[in-house]
């Protein structure tokens, strides 16, 4: 079997981030929103930006035409199709509402939306799914406060918090007080830290957020008692070599640090982040760690088991074991 269909999960994934050109434009058109761009193919052009800064504003700015209950459905939709047709059978699905309620979006509409596509995803799709809700650290603790209350309505279809958006200056620390509510709340915890960060981000997130899985992770590598604490407390890091490369978190993925990290006894997974974006969805990410970094089948197996046994499927042992022999059945092509 092609390495593309090598059933996986997906725990690092941005929603908003899976919007591609021709949807953009559809929406665009739907809404009534102008786009600053001609046609897909000017659009397609902005996707290939310089640094951080040019893909926030690209990346904020797009989010323009997503509107209504149906908008966000049919985003998640297209991106469900997409990452089975790459082997994704179960997704942990990020969203950030605050990029929504900024503009008047409400909350509600964001999260019906999305459960519109991903109640119909195992039956549509082949794909199970999960929705965590993020906070933008570049924003108050207040406002993420205010986003947990008014996330409460729909907490029955949201399985736990993370924080994402512009790292450095923003610690895990000043989100202390609302991942104790969530967690209060019975939600799972994950934040980003240490991909832009240094290390003191990851400690952040570990001992006063309590997350049990760390998005990117990829600094820990600087400091060797980080790394053992990992190992030892078996933490997941959802790491995603594509958007490494494009964000400049390393040089080029022929220096990613993902062989090291397995080699260190981290429990790494590979993920796409925002796909759209950076190039590729998940079987993309493997295509492209196994030729840049040489990664054997064998290897890549463990990959796409971490991703099952690192995801939030506690509440269903079956469906992961299912996974799991599914992964141990898999035969590479080469
Ligand atoms: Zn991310």
């Amino acid at each position: 079997m092609p390495l593309a269909s090598l059933p996986k999960a997906e725990l690092h994934l941005h929603i908003e981030g899976t919007l591609e050109p021709e949807l953009a434009f559809e929406l665009a058109a739907r809404n009534g929103v102008d786009l600053p761009y001609a046609d897909t193919e000017e659009l397609r052009k902005a996707y290939l930006f310089e640094d951080l800064q040019s893909f926030l504003d690209l990346y904020y700015g797009l989010m323009a035409v997503l509107r209504t209950e149906d908008d966000f459905e049919q985003l998640a939709d297209a991106y469900l199709a997409r990452a089975a047709a790459q082997g994704v059978r179960h997704a942990e699905i990020f969203f950030d509402p605050q990029a929504h309620t900024a503009r008047g979006v409400p909350i509600g509409t964001v999260v019906q939306g999305l459960d519109a596509a991903l109640s119909k995803s195992v039956e549509r799709h082949g794909v199970s799914t999960r929705l965590i809700m993020c906070f933008l650290r570049d924003q108050s603790a207040e406002s993420a406060m205010q986003t947990l209350e008014s996330a409460k309505p729909y907490l029955d279809r949201i399985v736990g918090v993370g924080l994402d958006s512009a790292e450095v200056g923003n610690p895990a620390s000043k989100f202390r007080e609302v991942y104790e509510a969530a967690g209060a709340l019975g939600l799972r915890k994950v934040a980003h830290a240490g991909e832009e960060g240094d290390p003191s981000y990851i400690w952040e997130a570990l001992d006063l957020l309590g997350v049990e899985r760390v998005d990117h992770g990829l600094r820990c590598m600087e400091d060797p008692a980080l790394v053992e604490r990992l190992v030892r407390d078996r933490v997941p890091l959802t790491l995603c070599p594509l958007s490494n490369v494009r964000l400049r978190a390393v040089d080029v993925l022929e220096e990613h640090p993902l062989p090291r990290m397995m080699d260190a006894g981290l429990l790494c997974t590979v993920n796409s982040d925002d796909p759209a974006y950076f190039g590729g969805y998940a079987g993309d990410n493997f295509h492209a760690v196994r030729e840049a970094l040489a990664i054997e089948p064998e290897r890549l197996r463990q990959l796409a088991r971490n991703s099952f046994l690192a995801s939030f499927l506690d509440d269903d042992e079956e469906l992961r074991s299912r996974y799991l022999a599914e992964v141990d059945a898999f035969a590479f092509d080469d």
